[in-house]
């Protein structure tokens, strides 16, 4: 007993020591990592005027050729960030051991040496080590999975190369690269700007200043700051209104973004709300363990006979025991896992703690067009002053006749229809292109349609643009929902082409085009033919023109506030994605209300919404009812109405923050730049991948690498699951911990001077199962009703009373058998190394029968599936096995860990007895089953 103090002080001693180097290394490490790098000021590109740049960077106004594109990028290197704060190997490393755990073993180890149990102290800091290095190379591999997928997530860039237009990847930019600008895009590098028009950008990334900067191209002072630099634009920043072409000067880590190497984000912490909140359980968990270890050390000592070194060994068992060690990296890993597979079903998380919330979603506000549908557009209906035409063909192909209440119509011969066409195709920006598996727009689809039926009527786009040259765009935005372009013919005749929404259009017109010319027109009879296409769910698109004054080279909104005469009606078919009716369908069965958003016309939107299978079709709100709804009035709507029809992006804002109101998690889908705000409210903003605006992707969670509402469907089953996993690895791996430490507190109690369990055999257990069985459960594929209940209740807590209670049977179970089977083999006359052999063996074989319990949660697993159906699970048995035959057979584990050989027959009764675990919890579960139904 007279060494007890000293022991103790030992163990502070130790314990400062270990604490202390620990924090010393951190703090060594985060002041070492640089947050500025020093390089070369760069030339005043802003003080220079346009002709100047381009003389300096050596860039002709047609674009690089390639060659000298290729040569630039091989001088400069890719247009790349340089990587963020990263932590080094070492770094990464040591944080391995920057964990309570690791310091209770650290101290124990040192300890257990200076006690002289040189064996012992060996194996605890080998675990330690080993430790280490398992989380090591583990974090490595879930970090690169998430590097991998965020990869998928490049950017592109408008230039133009060889005086032809082409999209490249934002890493092949080099200076001297004429860049085009639009609206929602990120700048991809540093731009001096040749040309803007209403150009915006939001310079936060970069000035912390969220209002948008008006640009222009006037040169400036040498000294002004970069805040005020308005003929600028900067790598990073965004793009919120307006268009402008620039040439770049500077890429990769030459940039103003790229020079400051602290704004620049490093690889994401890889944790979300559930995760911190286990780790805060493990640490009060830990404070408890070792608070009830202390204990126990006492009433050893002092109630009972044992010796403080004795003691002080069973103690640190008991920490050894109880502390679930391979917990959070088992989190950690499934959740990369299930990161990953999202990724694999076309969803990639931008942010980790996404794929908790989707597993909590109850309402996906989705858009239309693209995402419901499948953005394949067809022209079916032309309408004019005199006549309703029908257009036949299939997709893109431009073949197909036109046809008058059933009569063949030869479209040459129709200079009405000619006029309508001509002004479709020059308000236009698609192209359409032939490729051997068929042909292909490139640009929004709907105008792809429209050159589709142009060339039907024997039309041919490059002519036609070669003779009416355009000289300005008002380009389209789902806020004001048209779009115009000004062109002069070579007589200087100058005319404006208008195509929108068409009640944006008819009310700025006072004629349509007959036959003779203008004549007067009739709205409201307008509006109920586009109403009748509408109602067939024809997407309708009106197309209107105006006479400006020759020599008119730009155009501004005021001039087409009226005057506009009206060509006629678009009807254009665009069928629902038969993936997305059958994920309408699942999102229905898993409790989760599927909302259309569209900027298309009500009658439109209620077709398609009856023909995607959404739980209320009929009932409509459009934007403008929207606006006259107060917040109170629009609560009590948004509940039962799936239909918003012609909204602008505000309106989203409003959904979303109408519906969290009434409780509910939202997911809202977004592909403009003025989706923004709706998207970063959104419990889970989804951006589309393929037609959305960086400026969506940035203020997204998750990215649609398909743009198909089923994707969203799909994560949300990988949220569930992946949550399910975290659940399921948790109540796998505490009652091992649990009947562990119980063990050891048995034997205490009892007064054993012999151990059943030593520490570093409970290590070996906790940290070889882990490898094998737990991680299995990070691999476990979606439960089959996992989309037939209802979403989790996201304020709920992890663990409820039914998992604590399972956790404590388990526990219960497997201390029973195990303390059995030492004390069975004891009684045979067994060497106390035999016992505890015994025993090791029989927990682990308890744990082997318990995994296939904790693949469901409630389920029974008593079936070819619940057995067989993950074949990780059937390998890490395997591999288990092995290594308990290697524990109890191996010379030098045998003395390592105290082993000794037993024979078969205690084989037979070890897995005789772990067995029963399997069949006592499908016991409990039918149980707790029936009592639920019988309520
Ligand atoms: P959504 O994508 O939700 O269907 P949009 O906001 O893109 O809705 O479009 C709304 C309306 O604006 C369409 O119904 C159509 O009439 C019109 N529109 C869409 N795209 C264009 C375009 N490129 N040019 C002119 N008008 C368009
Ligand atoms: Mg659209």
């Amino acid at each position: 007993m007279s060494d007890m103090p000293l022991t103790l002080l030992w163990i502070l001693a130790a314990l400062a020591v270990g604490v202390g180097t620990v924090l010393w290394l951190a703090r060594r490490h985060r002041e070492r990592t640089p947050t500025t790098t020093d390089a070369p000021a760069a030339p005043d590109w802003h003080a220079f005027d346009a002709d100047e740049i381009l003389t300096r960077l050596d860039a002709p106004a047609a674009g690089l050729s390639g060659a000298s594109a290729a040569r630039r990028l091989a001088e400069h290197g890719p247009n790349r960030l340089p990587e963020g704060k990263q932590r080094g190997p070492w770094a990464r490393f040591l944080a391995q051991f920057h964990d309570v755990l690791i310091y209770v073993l650290l101290v124990a180890g040192v300890v257990t040496a200076l006690l002289q149990h040189w064996l012992d102290a060996g194996v605890i800091l080998g675990v330690v080590l080993v430790n280490a290095i398992i989380g090591f190379v583990q974090e490595g591999k879930a970090e690169d999975a998430l590097r991998a997928i965020r990869d998928m997530l490049s950017q592109h860039a408008l230039v133009w190369r060889d005086g032809r237009l082409v999209t490249v990847e934002a890493s092949d930019l080099v200076p001297g690269d004429l860049v085009q600008l639009q609206s929602g895009d990120k700048i991809p590098a540093d731009l001096r700007l040749l040309k803007v028009k209403g150009l915006q950008i939001e310079e936060a990334a970069l000035t912390g200043e969220s209002v948008p900067v008006e640009k222009d191209i006037e040169p400036l002072a040498s000294d002004a700051v970069l805040a005020d630099r308005r003929c600028m634009a900067y790598s990073g920043t965004l793009v919120t209104a307006g268009q402008g072409t620039g040439v770049v000067v500077a890429t990769g880590g030459a940039t103003e973004i790229g020079r400051i190497s602290a704004l620049v984000a490093g690889v994401e912490q890889m944790t979300t709300p559930l995760l911190r909140q286990m780790a805060q359980f493990g640490r009060w968990l830990t404070a408890v363990i070792l608070l009830v270890a202390g204990l126990a050390f006492a009433f050893g000592v002092l109630v009972r006979d044992y010796t403080a070194a004795e003691m002080f060994l069973a103690a640190v068992g008991l920490a050894v025991a109880a502390i679930p060690e391979g917990l959070p990296a088992i989190m950690t890993i499934t959740l990369a896992i299930g990161v990953q597979r999202m990724a694999g079903r076309n969803a990639i998380i931008r942010r980790l703690p996404a794929v908790e919330t989707l597993g909590t979603v109850a309402v996906i506000c989705s858009d239309k067009t693209g995402t419901l549908t499948r953005n394949e557009m067809t022209v079916r209906t032309l309408v004019d002053a005199t006549q309703t035409v029908e257009v036949e063909g299939s997709g893109y192909d431009p073949h197909g006749g036109f046809s008058v209440a059933g009569q063949p119509l030869q479209p040459s011969d129709d200079a009405l229809l000619g006029r309508m066409l001509r002004a479709l195709v020059c308000c236009n920006d698609s192209a359409l292109e032939q490729q051997p598996e068929g042909w292909r727009v490139s640009g929004d689809p709907m105008e792809g349609a429209l050159l589709v039926a142009a060339i039907k009527a024997g039309l041919d786009p490059e002519t036609l643009n070669r003779e009416l040259p355009r000289t300005d765009l008002i380009p389209f935005d789902s806020a004001h929902k048209f779009m115009a372009t000004l062109h002069h013919d070579h007589q200087g005749e100058c005319v404006v082409f208008v195509k929108g929404a068409p009640e944006a259009l008819l009310e700025r017109c006072e004629q349509v085009q007959g036959v003779d010319g203008p004549q007067a027109l009739d709205r409201a009879d307008w509006l109920a033919r586009m109403e009748r296409l509408a109602d067939a769910g024809q997407r309708v698109l009106a197309v209107a023109l105006k006479p400006m004054p020759s020599g008119t080279t730009t155009l501004a909104f005021s001039d087409l506030d009226q005057g506009l005469v009206l060509l006629g009606l678009v009807g254009l078919q665009d069928p629902p994605r038969s993936e997305a009716i059958s994920a309408v369908r699942a999102c229905a069965e898993a409790g989760i209300r599927v909302k259309m958003i569209t900027g298309d016309h009500a009658a439109t939107a209620s077709a398609i919404a009856r023909q995607v299978g959404l739980a209320n079709p009929d009932a409509v709100l459009t934007g403008a009812e929207l606006d006259g709804l107060d917040e109170p009035a629009l609560r009590a709507r948004v509940g039962e109405v799936d239909v918003y029809a012609r909204v602008t992006p505000e309106h989203k804002l409003r959904l979303v923050e109408a519906l969290q109101a009434e409780g509910r998690v939202v997911a809202m889908t977004g592909d403009g730049v003025n989706d923004a705000p709706a998207l970063k409210r959104a419990d889970v903003g989804v951006a589309m991948g393929i037609n959305g605006t960086e400026a969506a992707k940035e203020a997204a969670e998750m990215v649609l690498a398909d743009d198909n509402f089923a994707s969203i469907a799909n994560a949300v089953e990988e949220g569930r699951t992946v949550y399910d996993n975290l659940k399921k690895a948790i109540v796998f791996i505490l009652p091992t911990n649990g009947g562990e430490a119980l063990v050891v507190l048995g034997a205490l109690v009892m007064g054993f001077h012999q151990f059943p369990l030593t520490p570093v055999q409970i290590l070996w257990v906790n940290m070889i199962t882990a490898v094998t069985l737990a991680l299995a459960l990070a691999f476990e594929p979606p439960e089959p009703g996992v989309m037939a209940r209802a979403p989790r209740d996201a304020r709920a807590p992890v663990l409820d009373r039914r998992h604590l209670w399972r956790i404590g049977y388990v526990s219960l179970i497997l201390m029973i058998g195990t303390f059995g089977l030492f004390l069975w083999s004891l009684a045979r006359e067994a060497s106390i190394e035999e016992a505890r052999t015994v025993a090791v063996n029989t927990l682990v074989m308890f744990e082997i029968f318990y995994l296939f319990n904790a693949r469901y949660i409630d389920a029974p697993v008593l079936s070819a599936r619940g057995l067989l159906g993950n074949r990780y699970a059937l390998l890490a048995v395997a591999v288990l096995l092995l290594f308990q035959l290697a524990f109890t057979y191996l010379g030098p584990l045998q003395q390592l860990f105290g082993t000794a050989p037993i024979a078969a027959g205690d084989w037979l009764v070890i897995a005789l007895v772990g067995s029963t675990v399997l069949f006592l919890v499908e016991l409990e579960k039918t149980l707790v089953r029936r009592r639920r139904a019988g309520g």
